[in-house]
């Protein structure tokens, strides 16, 4: 195991040393709770192989992601929500594990979540 791994908070969560709010688990894919969430129901969906970027990810690592943040979102039952994924600092990568971010869009008449970030 590479020292960037050993350190990574996500290859952590993935080996259960911290715990997360789970949703989805296969052989190669993991699916929590963010826990800073910007939205009721803002989950990360993260490949258990580790690489930083996007392009380190082989493809077939990659298959499930965007399956599983689309039934996620529907679980949520949200009319609109954003899917992403940053690569790089200058892209507001803060955890250096490719994750694809599920964020529901709050429905202030349900008064889901809390306030939308302004762009
Ligand atoms: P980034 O800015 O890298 O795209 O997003 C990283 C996300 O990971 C942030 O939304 C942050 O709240 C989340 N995060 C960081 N550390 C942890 C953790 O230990 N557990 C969980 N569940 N989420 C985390």
């Amino acid at each position: 195991m590479s020292s960037r791994m050993a350190s990574c908070i996500f290859c952590k969560i993935i080996k259960g040393d911290i715990p997360c709010f789970k949703l989805y688990e296969s052989e190669k894919t993991l699916a929590f709770l963010d826990i800073n969430p910007l939205s009721r129901g803002h989950a990360l969906v993260i490949p258990k192989f580790h690489g930083e970027k996007l392009t380190d990810i082989p493809d077939d690592h990659l298959t499930e992601l965007l399956p599983i943040a689309k039934k996620l979102a529907l679980a949520t039952g949200a009319k609109e929500y954003n899917i992403l994924q940053n690569n790089g600092r200058g892209a507001h990568q803060e955890v250096d594990h490719v994750h694809f971010h599920m964020i529901p869009k709050p429905n202030p008449e349900e008064g889901l979540g809390i306030s939308w970030p302004q762009q």
